[in-house]
């Protein structure tokens, strides 16, 4: 079976109720063939649920706790983003990954969680500046694979970490010989999303490299202009 192009929204830690409803105004009415999906702020989600359903736009959080319940303040569970909407949740964005330290086993942990609530996670992979320039970009990258994805239905976000909101995206012969070591490693029904500064203006040459099924996108998916024209980029590959 074909696999279904999907463009994610980050929307990181951005957005009020006010910018929630004007984006939703800036959205089509019918639904578009290209997968969209708004990755929200654990507190958007129940506002955005009954607003994006009706236009075919699909609803995630940006993170879940790895245990289902419990004494954990100021987490949130995949439970609760699926009892209010959700049907997937990034898990190992590499701002959790730096900001909170995470590691591999948690990620994994997290996507299990999220696999036990009926989400789909998006599971976030990617070198540092570092490890491209010393070489071990793939070495890096397959680690996180078999550390950090669980066997399920999910969904892998390659985003280098030197590329996220710098303005600088990998060459589309990266993201291709990334993709294509990546698919080996994940099968042939495991979407593949690039992240990573992909804008307007970027999406259409990289959305058209191999095994490239749609895209991570942060800075421009607040802006439902900038979002919807990546959107159409895609539909045009
Ligand atoms: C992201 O947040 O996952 C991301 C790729 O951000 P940006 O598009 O702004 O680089």
């Amino acid at each position: 079976m074909a696999r279904q192009t999907t463009i994610v929204g980050n929307w990181k830690m951005y957005g009020s109720r006010a910018m929630a409803e004007r984006f939703v105004a800036g959205l089509p009415a019918e639904a578009s063939a290209v997968e969209l999906v708004v990755c929200a702020p654990a507190g958007l989600i129940a506002l955005l649920a009954p607003a994006l359903a009706p236009r075919g736009v699909g609803l995630g959080g940006q993170d879940c706790h790895p245990h289902a319940e419990g004494a954990h303040t100021g987490d949130t569970s995949a439970a609760l983003l699926a009892d209010l909407g959700a049907t997937y949740v990034i898990v190992g964005h590499s701002e959790r990954r730096r900001d909170h330290g995470e590691t591999d086993a948690l990620v994994r942990a997290k996507a299990v969680a999220a696999l036990a609530a009926g989400l789909t996670p998006i599971i976030c992979v990617g070198e540092t500046l570092a490890e491209r320039d010393s070489g071990a970009a793939t070495a890096v990258v397959a680690a996180q694979i078999a550390c950090s994805v669980p066997p399920g239905d999910v969904v892998v976000a390659y985003e280098p970490v030197w590329a996220i909101g710098t303005g600088r995206t990998a060459s589309v012969q990266d993201i291709a010989d990334m993709h294509a070591m990546l698919r080996g490693l994940v099968g042939a029904e495991t979407r593949l999303l690039y992240g990573g500064s992909v804008k307007p203006g970027n999406a259409a040459e990289i959305l058209a490299a191999a095994n490239v099924d749609g895209a991570l996108v942060g800075g421009a998916s607040l802006n439902p202009a900038e979002w919807l024209a990546i959107a159409a980029a895609a539909l045009a590959r």
